[in-house]
């Protein structure tokens, strides 16, 4: 007798970051649209991309379609572990030369983006151990602890932490950590991650860093990598992607580093690294061979600098919607660090009000803060990764707000 999986069936109906945005944020986006069919309507809510594909990336790519329409030179089946050109690329133009630290691309494990990852990685650990994640933060954490069956814990993120929660006070098991956090986009600190690897090291606990957006990471003082900080080594793994920065969010190529160093309760060096690859073997063989190649070709000089300018569009984008948002006497939090811009809603209205109330008086789409976790109640995050025309425009529109706050 087949009986369905009832935690998966308890996420059923809303309960997820993806259908609240598509059915709750919508729903009320259709409502506006209805009700207002001339007005403009400015969609920041996804943290979707909206920059084509570096060129450096489009040649690479084309370049892998032919070798694999030629009798001489195609391929089937790779490295189920990722393109060994690319591992070693992630080793050498990201971590070594970009972030300054050593990682070995045998450390390095390609995955199809980072979402699979953060929330596959638990399958590495014991069933009854207890998970840490941020409040509020990037919602799959949570989503796949309860996924999972896990005991979970909330990090609490506030502003008067600054949205940078202390070490977990109870004993927890594997702690996720997002720096820049989404949806608040604020970063941490080496001081204040050093907190956190040595809470992990003290109780063999394990640290899954998420660094998607450090890309975005403009302070020269702060850590882009959990690497950067002393003991990390021993202690963490970092997942990363090339969705925002290279906008393969259609691609889909992220990793997920795991030191041969890092050690937890009852293993040897090494252990969860080889227990990782025997993971792949069984269940992933790997994203499309081609848009490994475009990923390596991303990693190139070129690829590099064009990437680059990407990432200086969306911080522009970022920058203006801040000050538009800012000089109407609104508060934000996150920015120039991030895509994402954290803002408090006026005159003590909820997440949902002040949502709805910026969709009405602006046509503005955010997502209300309290769907990243309960401390997000009373924000709206606000996406940057859209066209520039779209974001001036939204700018300029937040006048008519101003006149009602
Ligand atoms: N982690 C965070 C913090 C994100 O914000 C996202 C996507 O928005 C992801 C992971 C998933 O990214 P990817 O497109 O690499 O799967």
């Amino acid at each position: 007798m087949a009986t369905k999986n009832l935690a998966l069936a308890s996420l059923i109906g809303n309960k997820t970051y993806i259908d609240t945005v598509f059915n709750q944020v919508w729903s009320q986006v259709e409502v506006y649209r209805a009700a207002n069919p001339q007005s403009s309507l400015f969609a920041m809510a996804l943290g979707n991309t909206s920059q084509p594909l570096p060129r450096a990336v489009v040649e690479a790519l084309v370049e892998a379609a032919n070798r694999l329409g030629d009798s001489q030179t195609y391929t089937g089946y790779e490295d189920t572990a990722g393109n060994p050109r690319l591992r070693e690329a992630i080793s050498t133009h990201y971590y070594e030369q970009k972030i300054g630290v050593k990682i070995q691309p045998e450390e390095i494990f390609i995955s199809d983006g980072a979402q699979s990852a953060v929330v596959n990685i638990q399958e590495l650990f014991a069933p009854d151990n207890v998970v840490a994640v941020q409040n509020p933060t990037y919602p799959a954490f949570m989503e796949g602890t309860l996924l999972a069956n896990r005991p979970l814990v909330y990090l609490e993120c506030t502003e008067a932490n600054g949205f940078v929660p202390d070490v977990p006070r109870e004993a927890v098991d594997i702690i996720y950590l997002c720096f820049p956090n989404n949806p608040t986009g604020v970063i941490a600190t080496y001081e204040q991650l050093q907190g956190f690897v040595d809470y992990a090291r003290l109780h063999q606990a394990v640290i899954i860093f998420d660094a998607v957006y450090s890309p975005f990471i403009r302070n020269s003082n702060t850590p882009r990598s959990i690497y950067e900080v002393e003991g990390a080594m021993e202690c963490a793994i970092e997942i990363g992607s090339f969705s925002k920065w290279a906008s393969f969010t259609g691609l889909r190529v992220g990793w997920c580093t795991i030191p041969e160093t890092l050690v937890i309760h009852q293993t040897e060096l090494g252990e969860l690294n080889r227990l990782w690859q025997v993971r792949h073997g069984i269940k992933f063989w790997g994203p499309a061979n081609v848009a490994q190649y475009g990923a390596i070709a991303a990693l190139s000089s070129v690829g590099q600098s064009e990437c680059q300018a990407i990432v200086d569009y969306y911080l522009e984008n970022t920058r203006l919607i801040r000050g538009g948002l800012e000089s109407i006497g609104l508060k934000c939090y996150g920015s120039p660090n991030s895509p994402f811009i954290w803002v408090k809603a006026s005159q003590g209205l909820s997440s949902w009000e002040f949502f709805k109330e910026l969709l009405e008086s602006t046509g503005i789409v955010g997502v209300p803060g309290n769907v990243f976790g309960s401390n997000g109640e009373g924000f709206l995050r606000l996406s940057a990764l859209g066209q520039r025309r779209t974001i001036e425009q939204a700018v300029e529109s937040l006048a008519s707000f101003a006149m009602e706050i």
